[in-house]
């Protein structure tokens, strides 16, 4: 079963094309990446998958169905930096985030906290953390509420190789609890070791998408791969 379907998306910003005609479907259970370099479009994808941005053309569903604000309850997003206080803890943070968003309730918190394995931190500000540790929180931000879809940008980005490898391992463990995760990323290594499935975007056109080993013994990859930083 497909968790979103995409079809045929198209967004541009005056002459710019950022997507052009992107249909793809995302399985459940797999961690789906949108790879690709800056500027081929990802970001813009996830704003319209979460009706942040509106498409010019095209239509996608999630579960099968039109979004709706009951399909949005079902997912989770980490878009960019999210507003995280560095001077609370972790549990406060939290607080805050469930009060103000209406995800969850009060009583995920610590269960929340102890999936992202800030347990024995969860008292100390969030500006003792390592940025492994402040993005794992981030993430945690997106769970509350137990969402079954969880959306993530670029979520290694900017973090040091320990929290890059957190991220990567925290991601995995998600997935092995049943949620369906997709994420950006323009690291064609991230990918291979984090997702099961992918999408390659290059100009605002998918160039292939399936499952990762097989896109990746697929020849047309080597030029997007090549250009990575
Ligand atoms: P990055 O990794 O750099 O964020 P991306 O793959 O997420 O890149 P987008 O941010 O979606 O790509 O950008 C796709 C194209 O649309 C780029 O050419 C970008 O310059 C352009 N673009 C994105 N947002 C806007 C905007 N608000 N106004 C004008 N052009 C935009």
């Amino acid at each position: 079963m497909s968790v979103l379907s995409l079809q045929a998306i198209s967004k541009s910003y005056g002459p710019i094309k950022a997507l052009n005609e992107v249909s793809f479907n995302v399985p459940q259970g797999s961690v789906f990446g949108i790879l690709g370099p800056n500027g081929s479009g990802k970001t813009t994808l996830l704003s319209i998958i979460l009706d942040i941005l509106r498409q010019d053309a095209g239509s996608f569903s999630w579960f099968g169905q039109p979004g709706s604000p009951e399909t949005r309850k079902q997912i989770g997003a980490l878009l960019e930096t999210p507003n995280l206080y560095h001077y609370l803890s972790a549990v406060d943070n939290l607080q805050i985030t469930q009060a103000i968003s209406g995800r969850g309730v009060p009583a995920d918190i610590d269960k929340v906290i102890d999936i992202v394995g800030l347990t024995a931190r969860k008292k100390s500000k969030f500006s003792t953390y390592s940025l492994g540790m402040k993005q794992r929180l981030a993430i945690g931000a997106a769970l509350l509420g137990s969402p079954q879809v969880l959306v993530f940008d670029e979520p290694t980005n900017g973090l040091d190789p320990v929290g890059i490898a957190e991220i990567r391992e925290l991601i995995k463990n998600l997935a092995k609890q049943g949620k369906t995760i997709i994420m950006a990323s323009h690291l064609l290594d991230e990918v291979e070791k984090v997702c099961t499935h992918v999408a390659i975007l290059k100009k605002g056109t998918l160039l292939t998408a399936g499952q990762v080993d097989e896109v990746l013994a697929n020849e047309d990859i080597a030029e997007v791969s090549s250009s990575q930083p």
